[in-house]
């Protein structure tokens, strides 16, 4: 075990999950030993044992090696649009950007974690299974991991990491000895999420299609089987235990069929999907820091946010890439994870604000016409003044601009466009607000410069 402000040589990582498996393939190429503990069985399910796809964008890919991203997307599926499945029937896209980079790339979350825990290991990290962290002490660092038997002991490193996600362990044990060093906020909304088995039929392979319906949406993701995986977001009844007006089989295929009529005879078994099964619960877990002395948080651990910016493994795998970053640069442990926390928190705090927000474009905004010319005209503005201009999902999903730096530029430049849109018919008049924004911009800029 090295002494605080030496060499970090060995790291001790809770979880190998998505998050812990893409970090230990990271730290292993700088040549540091890692282990990593997982509660699960080697056989079972790591991760969160549920099905659904992931999408990565730019952001979180361009963090992983290159080889990783290379099988990602022999795997997966590229999206480069909404679909948008009205309730009279019409359909709408919506792209997501505006250049080739711009899509999404939707992959089933077990091929994901399977890529990623065969990298770690070909990149030589230690896994073993069946160890459940209980405790952790901060100052040593060292963990202590459960075995099946219910027997205990303690791993040591110079550093510990939780990669445990949303009901982390190690976030749990650090809050419980230092409560007044990190600060824990945990929160549930009121929906929640199943997955739907439905038929491909001849759907378009290279959208998300998504069924916005006021407060609940449907969405369907298609994969490179032509498969579809399905999920429904919607308000859960007081006991959680099913959706709010879905209490029975039938009840929910009438819901399906008044809802959803254009693909409700491809959905045979939406009775028993949405009533055999608890629907998932969407959590929120904000902390702050991401540190104490030499144990770190990263992914889920550090930020489990609800899932409608479709960002929270790509924050992650920028997590990962950050803490690397600053181990090679900062020979202490202590140094590095307290700067990682520096550079991380904040973002952290807006991806789960954001992803929040996000709730109300898929479910209802997207209906709107007057909402799609509006996003359609920052496109334009974006293509035509790119450096005056990134919409917001441009932002969020395509660049490396921190969340918080995006949605603060977004603020102020959103309301500059809401005051020029007020009133305006921004379909008629798309070309002429796009020049005063551009005006108003050029004046400000050599304002500054005669400055
Ligand atoms: C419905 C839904 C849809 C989502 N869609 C997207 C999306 O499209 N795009 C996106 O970017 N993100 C999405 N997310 C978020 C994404 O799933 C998470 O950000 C990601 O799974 C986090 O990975 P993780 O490795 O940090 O945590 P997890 O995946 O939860 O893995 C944690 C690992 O730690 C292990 N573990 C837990 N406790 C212990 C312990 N005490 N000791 C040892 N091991 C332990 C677990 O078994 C597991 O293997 C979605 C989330 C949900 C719920």
């Amino acid at each position: 075990m090295a002494e605080p402000g030496t060499a970090v040589r060995s790291v001790v990582i809770i979880g190998a999950g998505p998050v812990g498996c893409a970090l230990a393939t990271l730290l292993r190429r700088q040549g540091r030993t890692v282990d990593l503990f997982e509660r699960g069985a080697e056989s079972g399910t790591t991760g969160s044992g549920l099905s659904f796809n992931l999408t990565l964008t730019s952001r979180g890919l361009d963090c992983l090696p290159r080889s990783v991203k290379r099988r990602l997307y022999l795997q997966g599926s590229v999206l480069v649009k909404r679909i948008i499945h009205h309730r009279d029937g019409a359909i709408s896209t919506q792209p997501y950007g505006t250049a080739d980079a711009h899509h999404l790339l939707s992959i089933p979350r077990r091929v994901l974690q399977d890529i990623l825990r065969d990298q770690a290991m070909r990149a030589g990290a230690r896994i073993h299974y069946g160890l459940a962290c209980v405790d952790v002490d901060t100052a040593r660092p060292a963990a202590m991991l459960r075995d099946d038997r219910g027997e205990t002991r303690w791993v040591d490193g110079d550093l510990v990491v939780g990669c445990d996600g949303a009901n982390s362990a190690v976030r749990g044990a650090i809050a419980a000895a230092h409560p007044s060093d990190l600060w824990v906020a945990r929160d549930v909304i009121e929906h929640g999420h199943a997955e739907i088995t439905m038929d491909y039929g001849d759907a378009d392979p290279a959208g998300m299609h998504l069924w916005p319906r006021g407060d609940h949406f449907l969405q369907a993701q298609p994969n490179r089987d032509r498969t579809f995986t399905t999920s429904l977001f919607k308000p859960l009844a007081g006991d959680d235990r099913h959706f709010s007006e879905l209490p029975s089989a039938t009840a929910a295929r009438d819901y399906c069929a008044t809802e959803f009529p254009d693909v409700y005879d491809r959905m045979a078994g939406v009775g028993p999907d949405l009533t055999t099964r608890c629907p998932g619960r969407l959590r929120i877990v904000t902390c702050a820091p991401y540190h104490h002395r030499r144990a770190v948080l990263v992914g889920d651990a550090a930020h489990a946010v609800v899932p409608f910016f479709g960002q929270g493994i790509n924050c992650s795998f920028e997590d990962t890439a950050a803490l690397a970053g600053l181990l090679e640069r900062s020979g202490s442990p202590i140094e590095a994870a307290a700067a990682y926390s520096e550079a991380r928190v904040r973002s952290g705090h807006a991806l789960a604000d954001l992803s929040l927000r996000n709730l109300e474009e898929l479910s209802d905004k997207v209906n709107s016409t007057a909402f799609l010319a509006r996003r359609a005209m920052e496109r334009r503005l974006h293509e035509l003044h790119p450096e005056l201009y990134t919409p917001l999902y441009q932002m969020v999903a395509f660049t490396d601009t921190p969340y918080d730096a995006a949605q603060d530029r977004h603020r102020e430049l959103g309301a500059e466009l809401d005051a020029l849109c007020r009133g305006r018919d921004i379909r008629r008049e798309q070309d002429a607000i796009i020049t005063e924004f551009a005006a108003r911009h050029g004046h400000r800029a050599s304002g500054r410069w005669a400055g």
